[in-house]
């Protein structure tokens, strides 16, 4: 091997995250699903010519990872964890500490990438061409790298591009489940700059009600813990829901169906309320929602953002642009050492996180 960098050695004191025990598929994740152990950090004899050894700044924590939990994910894009092996995750950001003589990087990048699962570690050694350097301006961290110009950004704003839409001629209203948290805060700023007129959230706090509406500039917003959501949609929407991106299923969903217009539309973007069962994923609904689907001619299409790979650069630099402009405000909740990592994702799973949840290795 050789390598564009010094022959120091890297710091001793690397982690990584185990995925020790199944949380069996109808109960809710705990943190002793997880093992958080020492491991040797890589040295510049691990790489190749064509690899690097990343030392990790962020790593993205995703609800995908609950599928992962279980012996068969559900989904054809995504494996399940192996007992007795690392946790790895969608996406992480990081800097490039030893670059082989073949890498297209040098030391020093800053880089991303979601081709390739984030092992849950603080550094670990990559294909180059799995990574992409990233010019990110000084005054921003390079977490808003994971919550607003990654996964979930473009997932909030090609779902709004394909799939909600939006009629520019007349007012729309849209409501977001999920609203505080990554995606959903994404999706509704993201609704109003493409011609939503109204934006309401849906979210499990009123602290996060009230983020909605003086942070992400949300019209209103509903505690679905507390509030009635019908009757609160009922005088928050009096024209009706033209839009509901659905981040959430269930009773939430289930409750804002019945106040969608005739030829309106569903993002059916996820189910998070449903993850910790064995139903099947989209689950199936209530014989009453079907019907109101029917009647009122309601789209509700799958979504899955991995559909658009071929979009997603040009996602992200609409992201970016929009962050720089200060047209979309991102929040992000960070978990320090991997040693919080097991609590970062159960917590997440229960509505922690307000915005995207991270965790700093
Ligand atoms: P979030 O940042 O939104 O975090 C998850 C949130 O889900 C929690 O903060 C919690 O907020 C809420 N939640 C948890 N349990 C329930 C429940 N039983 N009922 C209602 N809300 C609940 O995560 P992401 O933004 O990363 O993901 C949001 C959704 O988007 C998920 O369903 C995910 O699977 C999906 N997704 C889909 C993609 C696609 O391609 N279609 C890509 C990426 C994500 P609260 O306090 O409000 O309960």
């Amino acid at each position: 091997m050789t390598s564009s960098s010094s022959s120091s050695q890297l710091p001793a004191d690397n982690k990584v995250v185990m995925f020790v025990k199944r949380p069996g598929e109808n109960n809710p994740p705990t943190v002793d699903c997880f093992d958080v152990i020492p491991i040797d950090s890589p040295s510049e004899s691990d790489i190749t010519s064509e690899q690097c050894i990343v030392r990790i700044l962020f790593l993205s924590v995703d609800p995908a990872q609950r599928c992962r939990m279980n012996t068969s994910t559900g989904v054809d894009y995504l494996g399940p964890y192996e007992i007795g092996e690392p946790v790895d995750g969608m996406e992480g950001v990081g800097i490039v500490e030893r670059a082989g003589s073949a890498s297209t990087l040098q030391v020093g990048d800053l880089v991303t990438g979601c081709i390739r699962l984030w092992t849950w570690t603080k550094y670990f050694v990559v294909d180059s061409t799995d990574l992409v350097k990233v010019n990110l301006p000084s005054t921003f961290s390079p977490s808003v790298i994971l919550s607003c110009a990654g996964l979930s950004g473009i997932t909030a704003l090609l779902g709004i591009r394909k799939k909600a839409k939006i009629d520019r001629t007349r007012p729309q209203t849209i409501v977001v489940s999920g609203a505080a948290g990554s995606c959903g805060s994404l999706a509704g700023q993201i609704a109003r700059i493409e011609g939503c007129t109204t934006i309401i959230g849906i979210c499990g706090s009123d602290e996060k009600c009230k983020v909605l509406k003086e942070e992400f500039g949300f019209d209103a917003a509903i505690n679905y813990k507390t509030e009635i959501i019908s009757g609160r949609l009922d005088r928050l929407a009096p024209d009706g829901v033209d839009i509901y991106w659905d981040n959430v299923g269930g009773r939430v969903s289930d409750e804002v169906i019945e106040m969608m217009n005739p030829n309106s539309r569903i993002v059916l973007c996820g189910q998070i309320a449903v993850y910790n069962t064995d139903l099947p994923y989209p689950p199936p609904l209530p014989d009453h929602t079907v019907q109101i689907l029917k009647e009122r001619n309601i789209e509700r299409e799958r979504y899955l953002v991995l559909t658009y790979k071929d979009e997603m650069d040009e996602a992200i630099a609409q992201l970016s642009e929009w962050l720089q402009q200060d047209r979309i405000k991102v929040k992000e909740t960070i978990y320090d050492g991997l040693a919080s990592a097991p609590h970062a994702f159960v917590d997440m799973m229960t509505g922690k996180n307000i915005g995207k949840m991270l965790i700093r290795p």
